[in-house]
């Protein structure tokens, strides 16, 4: 069923103890919207039979399958019941929040609105609260929003607030410093909901890492981190590389952020190599998306285990 996916390695983490207790894994991956991946995007090297439904929808669970996250960040979701419905074969339970007003629903043929998900595995994890938001910049709501749930990690009784988002798109000084809005609200969202408790903050962000709102995320009281800095310090060299018909785009826009005084990062999964990623770029037939999945395994640091 389609070449093998685009081959990775999980790194681990040099400053880190891979034996720490109690891992746990978070996988982040903007899926690419059917709609806007068929009508929208026109990425012109890639095949049309990569783009198709049935076969994509079953490639990005293999994906997921193959990576097997305890938590599952999403966005660009506009199939959710198709998800939904899989995942819960295998344990997961999921929720959605769509963009109120998402350009999928302008396509024709689409398949509704695409949105946020997050799924987690019900044997490692119960739900304590789950909660949703429009982004909110200058006091008006954007299209954008951002999903957030409460976890309680079964094996060590701690409690995780996780939250998803995916942050206005395209470039420019002005969509720049309205993403740091954005940026500015969601933070203010997960403070009100985490209320001290352990943060990891994942998603598309739309935004290079000399954005101010990646400053504004690494800069902020609640005290994040990148997991995909942590070894180097740096972000990967991309985390998505598309050719449309306007342009080549090979970029880093999307990060998990966690609060590096409750949680390690052990090891993640490297981005794809240049020779893996191909002439062609991304999506195709060996990858169903135009961004990588990106996917940790944390675990809470011991003090934190510890504290009553
Ligand atoms: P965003 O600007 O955040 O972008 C929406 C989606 O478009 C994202 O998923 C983004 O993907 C993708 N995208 C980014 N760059 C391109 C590109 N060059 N070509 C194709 N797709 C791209 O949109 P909003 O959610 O704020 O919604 C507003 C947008 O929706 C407007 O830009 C408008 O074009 C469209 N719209 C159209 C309507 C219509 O057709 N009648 C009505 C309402 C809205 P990624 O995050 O991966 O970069
Ligand atoms: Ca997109």
């Amino acid at each position: 069923f389609g070449p093998p996916l685009l081959k990775r390695v999980m790194m681990p983490v040099t400053s880190g103890d891979a034996s720490q207790p109690h891992p746990f894994r978070v996988m982040q991956w903007n899926i690419l919207a059917q709609a806007l991946g068929t009508h929208r995007d026109n990425f012109i090297l890639c095949p049309r039979e990569a783009l198709e439904w049935p076969f994509r929808g079953f490639r990005i669970l293999e994906e997921i399958l193959q990576r097997s996250p305890d938590i599952l960040c999403l966005q660009e979701v506009d199939h959710y019941k198709f998800l939904e419905k899989s995942l819960s074969y295998l344990g997961y339970k999921g929720s959605f929040f769509p963009k109120p007003d998402s350009p999928c629903i302008y396509i024709e043929g689409n398949n509704g609105p695409d949105g946020c998900a997050i799924f987690f595995r019900e044997d490692k994890f119960s739900l304590i609260e789950g909660s949703s938001r429009i982004i909110e910049v200058w006091k008006v709501q954007t299209n954008q929003v951002i999903i957030l749930k409460i976890l309680k990690h079964r094996e060590s009784g701690k409690e995780l607030c996780i939250a998803t988002t995916h942050l206005k798109a395209k470039q420019g000084a002005l969509l720049a410093s309205l993403r740091n809005e954005e940026g500015l609200d969601i933070l203010q969202f997960i403070k009100n909901k985490a209320n001290g408790r352990p943060v990891i903050i994942a998603g598309d962000f739309n935004a290079d890492p000399r954005e101010p709102v990646h400053n504004t995320m690494l800069s902020d009281r609640l005290g994040l981190a990148s997991a995909y800095a942590a070894n180097t310090a740096e972000e990967p060299r991309y985390t998505t590389w598309k050719v449309r018909a306007d342009a080549e785009s090979k970029t880093t826009l999307d990060y998990v952020f966690y609060t590096k005084d409750h949680m390690d990062v052990l090891r993640y999964l490297d981005v794809a190599t240049e020779d893996a990623v191909g002439e062609n770029r991304l999506p195709g037939l060996h990858y169903p998306s135009d961004h990588l999945s990106l996917v940790c395994d944390f675990a809470f640091k011991p003090m934190w285990l510890s504290a009553k």
